[in-house]
C-alpha cells in the first residue's frame, strides 16, 4: 500500500479522479494505547467497525488481540490474520451451522444470547461441550446514545435472572453483558448499566466470571463532542468497585467506533456545483452513510491543490454521485465560499461504520485505500487540535 505524509501531498500525487480512502496508522496506535493503559480489564475490538486488514493489523500491533466478531465471515478474517487470537463471537442471534462451524473449527469458545432458545442453539450446536464461556446479554436504556441497539439487542433484567440460572447450568465460565448504544454522549449510561447487573447478581447470588460493559464509547464530531473518555473509565471503575463484590469478576469492554473513527477519511471531488449544494464523487451508498440518514456532521476541510482558497466560510450540503434522492448529506459542511468543480475535500471522522458500508449501486465504487500519516481533522485523544471544528 502507498503511503504518503500527508493529504495534501496524496491529493498532488495522485490527483484521484474516484474517491480515495486514508487510514491514519497512528491514529489507531495512538487509541489502542489509550485504551490499554486506561481500562482496567480486557479489550476486545468490535471488529464490524473497520474490517479493514491494515486497521486489524494496526489494532493487532498495538496489543488489542481480542476481537468481538458477530458473523462467521468475521471469524474467518480475524483466525487468517490472527489466528492465535481470542474470538468473542457476541452476536445474540447465530445460526446452528455457524456456531458450529466457530466452534470446531475456529476454535471459539465465547458465545452470548439473551433468549432461551439460543442459548439451547449454542448447547445443541457444540454437542454440549463442556469449556463455553456464556454471556448473557442484558437490555439497559440507550438514551444517551446516538444510535439505539436495546430494542433490538438483550434480555430485559427480569429474564436475564432465568437465562444466568440456565448458562450457570451449562458454561464453564459465565459473564453478564450490556451495550450502551452506539456513540453515547454521557458516561452515567455505564454505571446505569452496571448497577442493573449489580442487582440481577444480588437476586441469583450467581456470581459471574466476567462483567463486560460493551462498545459505545465515543468519538468526536463537530456537533457532537463528548466529555473526555477519562471520566467514562472513572464512571465505570466507581460503579465496578461499588458492586462490592467478595469475588471480582474480570471486567471487559468492546469499544469500536472509539478505536478508528479518527482514522480515518475519504478524500472526494466536487463533480458539480449548484450554489450551496456540492456534487461529489462519493456518498451514502460509498463511505459516507453516517452523513446521511443518521445525520453525522462530520468535520470537513479543503485540500489546496494549486489554487488559492477564500479565507470566507459558508455552509454547504453534499450530494453523492448514485441517482437516488436519498443519497443526501445535510451537513452543514463549512467551507471556502470560492469551491467549484475539480476541488477535493477531505471528510474526517469516517474510520468507523464508513469503509466497510460502501456498495457498487449505480457503478460507483472506489477501493483506492491508501496510508496517510498526518494528524486527523479532529481527536479525542489530542487535545491539540480538538477544537477549531466543533460547532459552538
Ligand atoms: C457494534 C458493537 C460494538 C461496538 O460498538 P461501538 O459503539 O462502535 O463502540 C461492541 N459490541 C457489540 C456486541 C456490538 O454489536
Amino acid at each position: 500500500m502507498q503511503k504518503f505524509n500527508s493529504v495534501e501531498e496524496l491529493v498532488n500525487t495522485v490527483q484521484p479522479v474516484d474517491p480515495v480512502y486514508c487510514i491514519r496508522p497512528n491514529s489507531i496506535k495512538s487509541a489502542c494505547s489509550w485504551f490499554k493503559s486506561h481500562f482496567p480489564g480486557n479489550i476486545l475490538y468490535a471488529v464490524k467497525t473497520n474490517p479493514n486488514e491494515r486497521v486489524i493489523k494496526y489494532i493487532a500491533e498495538s496489543g488489542i488481540e481480542k476481537f468481538d466478531v458477530a458473523s462467521i465471515n468475521e471469524i474467518k478474517l480475524i483466525q487468517k490474520n490472527f489466528p492465535k487470537s481470542r474470538l468473542y463471537y457476541m452476536n445474540t442471534v447465530k445460526s446452528r451451522e455457524h456456531i458450529k462451524e466457530s466452534y470446531f473449527n475456529y476454535n471459539v469458545r465465547d458465545f452470548a444470547f439473551d433468549t432461551k432458545d439460543e442459548l439451547q442453539k449454542i448447547i445443541e450446536a457444540t454437542n454440549n461441550a463442556k469449556d463455553l464461556n456464556l454471556f448473557v446479554r442484558v437490555s439497559i436504556s440507550n438514551e444517551h446514545a446516538e444510535i439505539d441497539l436495546s430494542q433490538k439487542f438483550g434480555a430485559l433484567p427480569s429474564e436475564a435472572l432465568g437465562l444466568l440460572r440456565l448458562a450457570k447450568a451449562h458454561a464453564s465460565k459465565i459473564g453478564l453483558s450490556f451495550h450502551v448504544g452506539s456513540q453515547c454522549m454521557h458516561p452515567i449510561s455505564y454505571s446505569k448499566g452496571i448497577k442493573e447487573l449489580g442487582n440481577i447478581i444480588k437476586k441469583t447470588k450467581i456470581m459471574p466470571d466476567f462483567i463486560n460493559v460493551g462498545g459505545g464509547f465515543p468519538s468526536v464530531y463537530p456537533d457532537l463532542n463528548p466529555q473526555p473518555l477519562e471520566n467514562y473509565i472513572s464512571e465505570i471503575k466507581k460503579t465496578f468497585n461499588n458492586l462490592k463484590l467478595e469475588k471480582k469478576p474480570e471486567l471487559m469492554c468492546e469499544p469500536g467506533r472509539a478505536l478508528v473513527a479518527e482514522s480515518g477519511s475519504s478524500i472526494v471531488r466536487v463533480v458539480l456545483r449548484k450554489k450551496q449544494k456540492l456534487y461529489i464523487n462519493d456518498g451514502t451508498y460509498g463511505s459516507l452513510f453516517d452523513a446521511g440518514v443518521p445525520s453525522f456532521v462530520l468535520p470537513t476541510k479543503m485540500i489546496p491543490s494549486g489554487r488559492v482558497t477564500s479565507k470566507k466560510l459558508t455552509s454547504y450540503s453534499l450530494y453523492g454521485p448514485t441517482c437516488d434522492s436519498i443519497d443526501y448529506m445535510k451537513g452543514p459542511f463549512v467551507l471556502p465560499n470560492n469551491l467549484k468543480e475539480g476541488d477535493y475535500l477531505e471528510i474526517g471522522q469516517l474510520g468507523a461504520y464508513s469503509l466497510t458500508f460502501r456498495t457498487k449501486f449505480n457503478g460507483f465504487y472506489s477501493d483506492q485505500i491508501f496510508e496517510v500519516n498526518d494528524k486527523p481533522i479532529m481527536s479525542m485523544y489530542n487535545k491539540d487540535i480538538l477544537s477549531s471544528y466543533l460547532v459552538a
